[in-house]
């Protein structure tokens, strides 16, 4: 560990090899605790903790005074000798257990006064407000620091893999040209040319689709990207991305290759990827699993029933099938026997929330036959969906889409309530053969299901005007237990494709020159067949380090307000920094952190 000796000889954790030599040490009080022999404190740096004893007599009575008013997280500066500690004494939970450092020195480097919240008891719950204000004293808990250096033993993972494939380490801008596509953009006045703006990348898509048009071939960046989102769920306005590009690919070239930083990545935790990563297509992920997110941990696949509904007689089934919709539904094994009337009513609620008319359920009893509020219409139900005595069976009767994305959701819910996903599994699983565009119904226009400059497949351009709906692209995601942790595609190479495709989702010839001119050029001038991929970082580590959060593998991360509680952003700014701008602000600046 770098340090100058003036300050340590040695790494706490380094001591246990240092038996029977003086040493000095500095570090963190963890833990103090003073018995009548002695004052022993628990002294930790990065590398981990070592136990000080401060003996009262002789040369040791001058240290040991001053330990004995110590207080935690203290910054100390300790030397002494390495002695081996009795059998009785030895403790196996510390690496450097079997010895510990006998003090005849003790400089305090730094005070620290009272804590918000204790660093050595991390069973000590503190508000998440609280830890991210004083986020330095969350970084020195070992769980925190811990999930630290896990990610960048998998940075420095990927980068290897990329590296030894003669990927170029390549920085794209942080100020760059504003194109909202998918999200709001992040945006930056410019000073020198008051009136414009410069915007924070969503991603450096465009510029690495340059750089291999400038014949960089293979180029990788881990780089921070920006979405100017309502941080639903677990997102953060910045996150890091894994971006990769290449040039003379085909898709398999980037699966392979993701595969292998994968496997490297999670080596790194300890863990271990099956060796062949499976593929489902689109169409088959959202009628099995109802999302394209499909977590393959366990079944429970979404099974049809439209047909023998249709002459069930039941209204809710029949009606539902007359207006052009389905009846769909899954088994959740052995979950039959705890659905009451009373849960019942409370899941068909949990299906309205979610979007759905309503909810049928039936049990199947040990008999065999249906226990069900609509038992009587239901049949052949238990054959036809290959349940079992004991099973749950919940169907839903609605649009397609619908029924399809409850079903979806509800199949995640079942399995999680249920203890049916099996631990420390890892499920990957390629998402391929995406629509090129869906139909934004709001907008009343096509919109690219990934990005604009996805490449259709070949074989479907000549369809791309007449039928779009019916045009697959070379996109492909990689999911992970359900979680999405990266997508890409090949790309549009060819100028006149990329015009289609700009034209296709409402982009005018004068807008798409506005916008993406440089591209338009570039691909002129020469353009390579290329692609690429990105990874989230920041969930992958999230996965790996076993945190339900990707705020607690982030350094600095923000709250749900997209504020930073440590620094106070955003903030309000000065009347000059605004007039040097150009700027004058219409609303009154909201209270910081708010
Ligand atoms: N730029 C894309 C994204 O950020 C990924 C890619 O297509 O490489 O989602």
């Amino acid at each position: 560990m770098i340090g100058s000796a003036r300050f340590r000889t040695h790494a706490c954790a380094d001591v246990v090899d240092a038996r029977d030599e003086r040493v000095r040490v500095s570090g963190w009080v963890h833990r103090r605790r003073d018995h009548g022999g002695g004052v022993f404190i628990d002294l930790r740096d990065r590398s981990g903790l070592l136990q000080l004893v401060f003996h009262p007599d002789g040369e040791f009575a001058d240290a040991h005074a001053a330990a004995g008013s110590l207080s935690p997280e203290d910054v100390i500066c300790v030397e002494g000798q390495v002695v081996e500690r009795s059998a009785a004494t030895v403790n196996p939970a510390l690496a450097t257990g079997t010895v510990e450092l006998r003090a005849d020195r003790l400089e305090v480097l730094a005070e620290a006064d009272p804590l918000p919240f204790s660093v050595e008891d991390e069973s000590q719950e503190a508000s998440e407000e609280l830890r991210l204000t004083h986020r330095y004293l969350d970084i020195r808990r070992a769980k925190r620091l811990g999930a630290l250096e896990l990610r960048a033993r998998v940075v420095r993972a990927m980068r290897r893999v990329l590296d030894d494939e003669g990927f170029l380490d390549v920085e794209t801008p942080v100020l760059t040209r504003s194109s909202p596509e998918g999200a709001r953009d992040f945006l930056v006045p410019s000073r020198m040319q008051q009136g414009s703006f410069y915007a924070l990348p969503q991603s450096p898509q465009l510029f690495k689709q340059i750089l291999m048009v400038g014949g960089i071939e293979r180029y990788y960046q881990v780089v921070r990207c920006f979405r100017d989102e309502d941080l639903r769920a677990d997102r953060q306005p910045e996150f890091t991305q894994l971006d990769i590009e290449a040039s003379f690919v085909e898709p398999a070239d980037i699966q392979d290759l993701v595969e292998a930083i994968l496997r490297a990545s999670f080596a790194e935790a300890g863990q271990t990827l099956p060796e062949r990563f499976p593929a489902i297509t689109y169409a088959d992920a959202m009628r099995r699993f109802g999302t394209d997110r499909p977590d393959l941990r366990f079944g429970m696949e979404i099974q049809d029933w439209t047909t023998q509904a249709s002459s069930s007689g039941f209204g809710v089934f029949e009606g539902a099938i007359g207006a052009g919709g389905v009846v769909r539904g899954l088994v959740v094994p052995q979950a039959g026997a705890a659905v009451s009337r009373k849960v019942g009513d409370e899941l068909m609620a949990e299906a309205r929330e979610l979007g759905a008319k309503g909810l049928v359920w039936a049990a199947v009893e040990a008999d065999g036959s249906l226990r069900s509020p609509v038992a009587k219409f239901l049949g052949s139900l238990a054959a036809d969906f290959s349940a079992e005595p004991g099973d749950l069976i919940a169907m839903v009767a609605d649009a397609e889409p619908v029924a399809q994305s409850v079903l979806g959701t509800l199949r995640t819910r079942f399995a999680e309530r249920n203890g049916l996903i099996p631990e420390g599994v890892w499920a990957p699983v390629w998402v391929v053969d995406f629509p090129l565009v869906e139909w934004n119904d709001d907008e009343g226009r096509w919109e690219a299901l990934h990005h604009p400059f996805t490449s259709p497949r070949s074989e479907d351009l000549a369809r791309l005007e007449d039928d779009p709906a019916g045009v697959l692209s070379l996109a492909y995601d990689i999911v992970l237990n359900g979680l999405e942790i990266g997508g890409g595609s090949i790309r549009i190479h060819d100028r006149d494709v990329q015009r289609r495709v700009f034209s296709l989702i409402g982009l005018s010839d004068e807008e798409a020159e506005g916008k993406f001119g440089f591209l338009l050029e570039a691909l002129k001038l020469g353009a390579p067949p290329h692609g690429g991929i990105a990874l989230g970082l920041d969930r992958l580590v999230m996965l790996l380090a076993g945190e339900r959060s990707i705020r607690d593998v982030i350094a600095f991360p923000k709250t749900a307000t997209g504020a930073d509680p440590l620094s106070g952003a955003p903030s309000p700014v000065d009347d000059a920094q605004l007039r040097d701008l150009g700027i004058a602000v219409r609303t009154p600046p909201a209270p910081a952190n708010g």
